[in-house]
């Protein structure tokens, strides 16, 4: 199974990292995609873009890393997404070489602007990706539309309506934790040793398993059944 996660900003795939692990341990391509490199973190300070964008890539490859995935960043601007065509059939085209069969994102109603706009080319682009003449145009390669049905998974959100599922990401704690400990050391988070996998440990409670991660999920273009399953 391929899946590529797509998010605003280095730190915003904590709540799948124990999902894309698992699956990556079994055999799953999984891909994670930056739109942006994060770049107006404070922490930076006066360090100048290509600085700041080096750093970046090496914290991509590092998460990348503790999971058995690989990974993509979009320079589409630290809070400057629009949310538009062009954004959106940028990462069509990356769909098109991926060719996953889902994708993961942020709900549509996140406070943070990037967070809503990268949702939205997110699920804009797997339709965008389907098309040829949309994701070849004005280029001289010829990519191959990718027409098979995409599962698109995204953050709860208490205002969406759509089913929640949960993955039980109990054996991926050890990994879950080091990604986690690894951003609140370069962001200087104030959080108890435990503040992270309590909301794990709540989405657990909810699904009857230790520590959960969970998702609410959108589909296109389901093929019929022969029956309900
Ligand atoms: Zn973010």
């Amino acid at each position: 199974m391929k899946l590529t996660a797509v998010f605003a900003h280095p730190d915003d795939e904590l709540g799948c990292i124990g999902t894309l692990a698992k699956h990556a341990a079994r055999g799953g391509d999984v891909t994670l995609v930056w739109t942006t490199h994060g770049e107006l973190a404070s922490q930076f300070g006066d360090a100048g873009d290509k600085e700041v964008r080096r750093v970046r890539q090496e914290h991509g490859a590092w998460v990348a890393k503790q999971i058995g995935a690989s990974y993509h960043f979009f320079d589409m601007g630290d809070s400057r997404m629009t949310g538009g065509r062009s954004e959106g059939l940028a990462l069509a085209r990356l769909y098109a070489q991926l060719k996953p069969d889902v994708v993961i994102g942020w709900s549509d109603d996140h406070a943070h602007p990037d967070h809503r706009m990268s949702a939205k080319i997110a699920f804009d682009a797997i339709t965008l990706a389907r098309i040829p003449k949309i994701i070849n145009e004005e280029l001289d390669t010829r990519l191959k539309p990718h027409r098979k049905p995409v599962r698109f998974y995204q953050y709860p959100s208490a205002g969406s309506a759509y089913p929640t599922v949960h993955v039980d990401v109990s054996d991926q704690l050890g990994v879950i934790e080091r990604v986690f400990a690894f951003y609140r050391d370069f962001y200087g988070w104030d959080v108890p040793p435990d503040g992270f996998t309590r909301g794990l440990a709540a989405r657990g409670v909810e699904s009857g398993v230790e520590f959960a991660e969970a998702f609410q999920l959108r589909r296109r273009f389901v093929p019929a059944r022969e029956g309900l399953p």
